[in-house]
């Protein structure tokens, strides 16, 4: 099919942009991966295209003070490649496995956690690193954590009018976090079936003094799976496997909307397991302070 007809706008400032959103009918348009094929199938209607792709000041990933920001203008190839992002090897990880290198040097960091694929691997990372989503209208300002920001396939708690500008990581402070990635899917650069993200702090013993485990392909949004966060917490990290072991099914409730979700909750512990196992590989008992996940 063809695209409907729409108009076609390149503001030169993000305050030009926000203005341009407020018109009925306006959509953000960064690096179109996404976007593109679903106007073509017109699955997504425009009137008006707002390209905020090139504007310069969204594409900053920098560390500021504590914090790891990235700008919704990033691409993936750029975060994955940034030297401000190396002390959170979760990213990269978690990156690796998104598409082919056409796709992460075109789209967008943020365009693909917009989407909000309910088994995308970067939605799941990023409730995994508690991330910060800054939103804009022009209006105000609101930050929201990732663990709310999905509301469920495709659905976001973005409204009319309003951008992402950055998200903010939190940088290592304490030295001993660590995180950890595993997927299934059926071909390499394919979505997957179902993902797991887990974020560790251990203490000098490499005993687990908090875990998030975050999953997707389940629940239609990324989903932290708290039995196995309580089986894990306050044991020495090499226990990890009798651990989650004891935790029985996973109670996170099927999307309807995913077929592949009976399957995706069968594999959870193992791919729990690998996360962790890839986790602890990073256990240094004197580490550098600064490398987290
Ligand atoms: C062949 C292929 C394979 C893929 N494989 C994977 C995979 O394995 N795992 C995975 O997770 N993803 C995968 N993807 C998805 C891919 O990562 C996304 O298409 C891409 O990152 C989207 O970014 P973009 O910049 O192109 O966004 P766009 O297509 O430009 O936009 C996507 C959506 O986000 C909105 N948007 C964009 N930026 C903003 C903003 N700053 N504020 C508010 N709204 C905004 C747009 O309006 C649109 O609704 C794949 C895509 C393709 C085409």
């Amino acid at each position: 099919m063809i695209a409907a007809d729409f108009d076609y706008a390149r503001p030169s400032s993000l305050r030009e942009a926000l203005g341009l959103l407020e018109r009925p009918g306006a959509v953000p348009l960064a690096g179109g991966q996404s976007l593109l094929p679903l106007l073509a199938d017109r699955s997504v209607v425009a009137d008006l295209l707002v390209d905020i792709g090139r504007l310069a000041e969204l594409r900053r990933v920098a560390r500021d003070r504590d914090w790891l920001v990235i700008g919704a203008g990033a691409t993936l190839a750029a975060v994955m490649t940034a030297e401000a992002a190396k002390p959170v090897p979760l990213l990269a990880e978690a990156l690796r496995s998104v598409g082919s290198a056409a796709i992460r040097n075109r789209g967008t960091l943020v365009g693909n956690l917009v989407s909000a694929s309910p088994n995308s691997e970067l939605s799941v990372a990023m409730v995994a690193l508690d991330a910060r989503f800054v939103l804009r209208h022009r209006t105000g300002d609101r930050e929201v954590a990732a663990a709310d920001f999905f509301l469920g396939p495709h659905r976001t708690v973005l409204t009319a009018g309003e951008l992402v500008t950055e998200l903010r990581i939190a940088s290592p402070t304490a030295s001993r976090a660590l995180g950890g990635f595993a997927e299934v899917s059926v071909r390499a650069g394919a979505p997957p079936l179902c993902c797991v993200a887990v974020v560790l702090a251990v203490d000098e013993t490499a005993a687990i003094t908090d875990v998030r485990v975050a999953a997707g392909g389940i629940t239609g949004a990324p989903a932290r799976w708290h039995e196995a966060e309580a089986a894990l917490r306050g044991h020495p990290l090499s226990e990890n496997v009798a651990r989650l072991a004891q935790c029985g099914e996973p109670s996170l409730v099927l999307s309807l909307d995913l077929p592949e979700a009976a399957y995706a909750r069968d594999v959870l512990p193992v791919l729990t397991r690998r996360a962790v196992a890839a986790a602890a590989t990073r256990f240094i008992p004197n580490p550098q302070p600064g490398i987290q996940p």
